[in-house]
C-alpha cells in the first residue's frame, strides 16, 4: 500500500468515515473573504475568527515544510433521534461525549501512526481550533463540498460529520477536489427560521440559532424571539432538510450515544433541571460550554418559562 492508502486504512480503523488528501499550498483565493469578514465584523464577537488570517491563508506558516493536508470526517448521525414531541431539542452532535475530546484524541492517534510509520516526518492535527480553514481543505481533499448551508456535504453521506485536519511534511498523492452538488436546491435557505442563510453559502453568524443558543451569553436579537422552535442547544434545521442527509447512515461510535437519562428527558424534566444535575448530566459533553444559566435562558427563548432552579 502507498502512504495515502495506509493512512486512509488506519484512519478508518480509528473511526473516521472519510479521509482525503490535498497538496498544501497557499489559499490566496480566500483572501477577499477574510478581508470582508474582518472589515464588516461578521464574526459576531467571536474574535478568534478574525485573528491569524495569514496563517489561515498559508499552511506553511502553521507547519513549516508542510507538503500535504489530510482531511477527515467522523460521522455523528445518531442511530435514533431523541424524541422531539413534548421536548426541547439539542443538536445531534451534542448527544454524547464532547466531540472535542473524542475527535482530537483520534486525530492524535493518526498523527502518531504517520510520524512512526514514515520516518522522518512531522504532522500536526487540528479540530475546531487553530488557523486552518477546515471546510476549504475538506473540499480540496475531495471528501465533500461546502453547501449553501455552509456545511461540508459528502455526496454519499450528507453533512452530519465532524471535520478534522492534519498538516504533514509527508508527500502524499492528492485526491481530486470535490465540486458543488447543491444545484438549484435551496431548501436550507428557505427553511432556516432565522434568515441566517439569506445569502446562500454565507452564514450570518449572529442570526444563527446555533450561535445564539451556544455562544451568545448576552441579549437575544428581538427579531429572533419566537423562532427557536424548541431548540436549546444548537439547531440542525438546515441539515435535517438537506436531501443529501437521506444518505446519512448511523454512526457506530459509542462515545457519541446519549445517556439513558438524556434520552428519557422531556420538557417537564428540562424545566426542573438544577445546576447540580446540569453538571452531572453534561460534565463530559459539549453542552457544558453553554453553561447552566444560558441553557435555562434558552428554555425561555424556546417558548417555556423554566421552573426556578433549586440552590
Ligand atoms: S443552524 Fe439553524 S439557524 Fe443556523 S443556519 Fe442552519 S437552520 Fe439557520
Ligand atoms: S439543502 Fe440543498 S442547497 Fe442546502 S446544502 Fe443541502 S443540497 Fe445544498
Amino acid at each position: 500500500m502507498n502512504p495515502a492508502e495506509q493512512i486512509r486504512f488506519h484512519a478508518l480503523s480509528l473511526g473516521f468515515s472519510h479521509c482525503g488528501f490535498a497538496r498544501a499550498e497557499p489559499l490566496e483565493s480566500l483572501r477577499p473573504f477574510y478581508t470582508d469578514f474582518t472589515k464588516q465584523k461578521k464574526h459576531a464577537g467571536l474574535g478568534y475568527l478574525e485573528r491569524y488570517t495569514e496563517q489561515r491563508l498559508n499552511p506553511e506558516l502553521v507547519l513549516p515544510g508542510v507538503k500535504s493536508v489530510i482531511a477527515l470526517l467522523m460521522n455523528y448521525f445518531p442511530p435514533a433521534t431523541i424524541p422531539e414531541e413534548d421536548n426541547f431539542i439539542i443538536s445531534k452532535y451534542a448527544y454524547g461525549k464532547d466531540d472535542h475530546v473524542v475527535v482530537k484524541e483520534r486525530l492524535q492517534q493518526l498523527v502518531l501512526f504517520i510520524t512512526k510509520s514514515f520516518k522522518p516526518s512531522r504532522a500536526k492535527s487540528f479540530y475546531d481550533s487553530g488557523p486552518v480553514p477546515e471546510k476549504t481543505w475538506a473540499q480540496r481533499c475531495g471528501i465533500g463540498w461546502q453547501g449553501k448551508n455552509t456545511l461540508i456535504i459528502n455526496r454519499n453521506g450528507g453533512s452530519f460529520y465532524h471535520i478534522g485536519i492534519i498538516l504533514t511534511d509527508l508527500v502524499v498523492e492528492p485526491d481530486q477536489p470535490e465540486t458543488d452538488h447543491c444545484g438549484s436546491c435551496d431548501l436550507c435557505v428557505k427553511t432556516c427560521p432565522a434568515g441566517a442563510l439569506n445569502s446562500p453559502y454565507q452564514l450570518e453568524i449572529a442570526q444563527c440559532l446555533s450561535y445564539q443558543t451556544i455562544e451568545n451569553k448576552g441579549d437575544t436579537p428581538v427579531d429572533l424571539k419566537g423562532k427557536f422552535r424548541h431548540r436549546i442547544y444548537g439547531c440542525d434545521i438546515c441539515q435535517d432538510i438537506c436531501p443529501y442527509n437521506r444518505f446519512a447512515r448511523p454512526h457506530a461510535e459509542k462515545e457519541f450515544l446519549p445517556s439513558p437519562e438524556l434520552k428519557a428527558r422531556r420538557k417537564k424534566e428540562w424545566l426542573a433541571l438544577t445546576e447540580q444535575e446540569f453538571n452531572r448530566l453534561f460534565g463530559n459533553s459539549s453542552v457544558k460550554r453553554t453553561g447552566f444559566h444560558t441553557l435555562k435562558r434558552n428554555m425561555e427563548l424556546a417558548g417555556e418559562t423554566p421552573v426556578p432552579a433549586e440552590h
